[in-house]
């Protein structure tokens, strides 16, 4: 059986296959997703939550750009919280809790109904391509084979598949095959991506218990609410309107520890049933208990799964030691001694492909047409898969259509910073987001993702009329804002010049004045104002580094210029750059290995080059 022919398939459909399927059928490509199951497009397999340090800018940079996961958490969020609150709103970063099956069905929904998108149930064993043009023994992909025989065209492939590759799960002694609690493996795809020449590695990551809700007792913990007025994640979005729910904070203790010291030897990571690395900094209870010895306890919060769930997450025990011990883990936490378990934490190995082998439009560099996004290319989370399913979409159907690829700068986005790290340095252990991995992260930052990206989704039709008019108001009210900070004058000062001073965020002055009581209610355009005048000077020392390092990006290099042909050049460098196939000489400098003699030489020899083809 053979089905029509589409412009982008998409393998998967969790948090990168979503983003990538949207942006692809709303480019114009006939796009089709095939994933599992469809009940479970947009399954948050872990923790109910969205967003964070330095997650939450990229879930806004997302939305700037036209995709969909800040549109989907603003309808699906029960508690919304802007983190680092008191450090000043340079750094701060937003985050929500979901409800879990609201947040699935709204991404189904935004799929179901968006135009040139077809979803197929079903699993890919096979990406057939054909010998490339251009000799050398590249390929380009012709389509996918499902496990019924079907094959499917598409000039452009995007796999995301997640955790699924090759997966086996682990509880303690107990190894099953499976991608996430209750899904099978993807078993077949593994093969096929290494017949195309890809090399696969293998990584693991793990998730905690999850209680019944009616057996914690909830009186004696302390509470944590949201924000009394919660900041939405989209552009789009006014207001939440949806109530608001509470989490609850309790502590792991002394007795916990020991408990887990002396079940190690039964813990797969401990024991060497797994032998792949985790993410070090969402580490399991036992990682915490063994990296941190010192310390006598450390926080868990529980954070409900929905409003109408039976079901907590146990946020901060991760784990994959034995049931048995789990239980009595549990039962030894302030608040959950009759607390029944609903799911037993967990860990899952499966295949990734390390990320050298992709360029920074996210397709691989020996196959084309062939792209790979999310947790496939070593990442962890929802919001790094997010962020690159947007660009693989963009990219493929900009591929099929004749156009450029687009690349996020460092200086542009975070999720420009997250490609760039991956493909240039690779992965030795799962990458997610901080802002620390920005160099420009002042300028970063969540309330000015707009104007860093919308009008780049615009130029390549990803964004629409109503968020480019939405965009475009609110730029008009910032610069008038700005303007009123110079205009109104106060105890003789300018608003600006008292709003420059530590620990001033405006308030009496929006109190007295009326034409900034109405700015200072909308805090989004407050806080991008107020950041803009509290650090102008580092803003602009900050615009003149960008500068200086686009001018060193600006420098191209020859994608088929022979690193061997280097005099005195360390085997190391002609071998890493070989690999990465560096774009700029900063991407060059930025290459994981290389020491600065090399790029020294890498830029003679260019030079060098230049000066024989000049007239
Ligand atoms: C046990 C566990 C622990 C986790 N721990 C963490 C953590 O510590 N920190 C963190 O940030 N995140 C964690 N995660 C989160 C997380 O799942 C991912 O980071 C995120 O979901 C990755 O998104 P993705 O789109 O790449 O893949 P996924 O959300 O995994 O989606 C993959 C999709 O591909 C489909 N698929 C796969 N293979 C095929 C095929 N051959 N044919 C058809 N469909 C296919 C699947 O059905 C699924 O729809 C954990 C997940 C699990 C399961």
């Amino acid at each position: 059986m053979s089905h029509v022919g589409y412009d982008v398939l998409i393998i998967g459909g969790g948090h990168a296959g979503i983003e990538a399927a949207w942006a692809a059928a709303n480019l114009g490509a006939r796009t089709a997703m095939v994933t599992f199951r469809r009940d479970a497009i947009g399954r948050l397999s872990c923790n109910p939550a969205i967003g964070g340090i330095g997650k939450g800018q990229m879930v806004r940079e997302i939305d700037a750009l036209g995709g969909l996961m800040g549109r989907i958490t603003d309808q699906a969020g029960i508690q919304f919280r802007m983190l680092n609150r008191r450090k000043g709103p340079a750094v701060w970063a937003p985050r929500a809790q979901a409800d879990r099956e609201i947040y699935a069905s709204t991404a189904r929904r935004f799929l179901e109904d968006c135009p040139n998108l077809t979803i197929l149930e079903g699993g890919v064993e096979s990406i057939d391509a054909r010998p490339h043009g251009n000799g050398r023994g590249a390929r380009c992909v012709t389509g996918v084979t499902l496990a019924d025989g079907a094959f499917i065209a598409s000039p452009t492939v995007i796999v995301t598949s997640g955790t699924f590759l090759g997966a086996l799960m682990h509880c303690g002694e107990s190894q099953v095959p499976g991608g996430r609690h209750g899904e099978a493996a993807a078993i077949g795809l593994s093969g096929s991506l290494r017949s195309l020449g890809l090399e696969l590695g293998r990584l693991k990551t793990g998730t905690p218990p999850r209680l019944l809700r009616s057996t914690v007792d909830f009186g004696r913990l302390d509470e944590q609410p949201g924000d009394a007025r919660p900041t939405p994640f989209s552009f789009l979005t006014e207001r939440i309107t949806q109530p608001q729910v509470c989490c609850h904070v309790t502590w792991t203790n002394a007795r916990v520890h020991e408990l887990i010291r002396a079940n190690l030897h039964r813990a797969p990571m401990y024991s060497g049933q797994i032998e792949s690395r985790g993410p070090r900094y969402c580490p399991s209870i036992e990682d915490k208990v063994v990296r941190f010895a010192d310390k006598d306890r450390h926080q868990i919060f529980l954070e409900p799964e929905g409003y109408d769930s039976e079901r907590i997450y146990v946020n901060g025990i991760s784990t994959s030691l034995p049931r048995d011990v789990q239980r009595q883990m549990i039962a030894m936490i302030e608040g959950l001694e009759r607390a029944t378990i609903a799911q037993w934490g967990y860990a899952v190995e499966y295949d990734f492909v390390p990320p050298e082998q992709i360029d920074a439009s996210l397709m691989t560099k020996r196959v084309r047409g062939l792209f790979l996004a999310g947790q496939i290319n070593g990442t962890s989370g929802y919001e790094e898969a997010a962020g690159q399913g947007l660009v693989a979409g963009i990219n493929a159907a900009r591929l099929v259509a004749g156009d450029d690829p687009i690349v996020l700068g460092r200086d542009e986005a975070y999720v420009g910073v997250m490609i760039d790290d991956l493909v240039t340095r690779g992965v030795t252990e799962p990458y997610r987001m901080f802002t620390s991995r920005a160099e420009h992260r002042l300028h970063l930052r969540y309330d000015n993702a707009d104007a860093r990206l919308t009008p780049l989704g615009r130029r390549i039709g990803l964004v629409a009329d109503v968020r480019w008019a939405r965009f475009q108001e609110r730029k008009s009210r910032a610069e008038r804002l700005l303007r009123a900070f110079d205009s109104l004058r106060f105890e003789g000062r300018s608003v600006r010049e008292w709003l420059r001073r530590p620990n001033e965020d405006g308030r009496r002055l929006a109190e007295r004045f009326e034409e900034l009581s109405a700015y200072y209610t909308d805090p989004d355009i407050w806080a991008r104002a107020l950041v803009e005048v509290k650090y102008d000077g580092y803003i602009q020392r900050q615009q003149r580094e960008i500068k200086r390092c686009r001018e060193f990006e600006a420098h191209r290099i020859p994608s088929d210029f022979d690193y061997g042909s280097i005099p005195n050049l360390r085997r190391e460098a002609i071998d890493r750059w070989s690999a990465v196939l560096p774009r700029n000489i900063g991407q060059a400098a930025r290459t994981s290995g290389i020491h600065p003699t090399d790029v020294t030489l890498l830029m003679v020899q260019l030079a060098a080059k230049e000066r024989l083809v000049s007239p």
